[in-house]
């Protein structure tokens, strides 16, 4: 495990969780349902291998949804106060993705992309010069 401890959690703090190690990956995803559960432009996620992933504290509720891949998509929220938390991709199974925000220090996470640019907002556009792909990096 290295030092490096992203934990983080819902609004009210009845949800914690705690990931061990680097993320594999940090994006803004500009996809509709990240626009729809977030209110705005994009969200920023990041991934974590599953085994890495701790739920420490509390109990989410899910909304399950089809991604493009025909397969679903689980989002995980706090019933409580209704922040985003984390992600399951049925096609990505031993990553778990996690929304940048619900950390407890954002900062931590270095975003090197821009993914579901094909539904991005024309008031979300981001010239900060990273790679930008219509759907997912092939
Ligand atoms: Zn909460
Ligand atoms: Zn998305």
């Amino acid at each position: 495990m290295s030092d490096i401890s992203l934990a983080g959690g819902c609004s009210c703090g009845a949800v914690r969780y705690q990931c061990d190690g680097e993320p594999v990956m940090a994006a803004h995803c500009h996809c509709r349902d990240c626009q729809r559960s977030s209110g705005a432009a994009m969200a920023t996620v990041f991934a974590v291998p599953k085994a890495a992933f701790h739920l420490l504290q509390g109990k989410t509720s899910t909304y399950a949804y089809t991604g493009d891949s025909g397969q679903p998509v689980i989002r995980h929220f706090c019933p409580t106060c209704g922040a985003p938390l984390f992600t399951e991709v049925t096609v990505m199974p031993d990553l778990q993705f996690v929304r940048a925000a619900s950390l407890d220090a954002p900062a931590q996470i270095q975003p090197g992309m821009h993914i579901y640019c094909d539904s991005a907002q024309p008031w979300g556009e981001c010239q900060d010069g990273l790679p930008r792909f219509p759907k997912l990096p092939a």
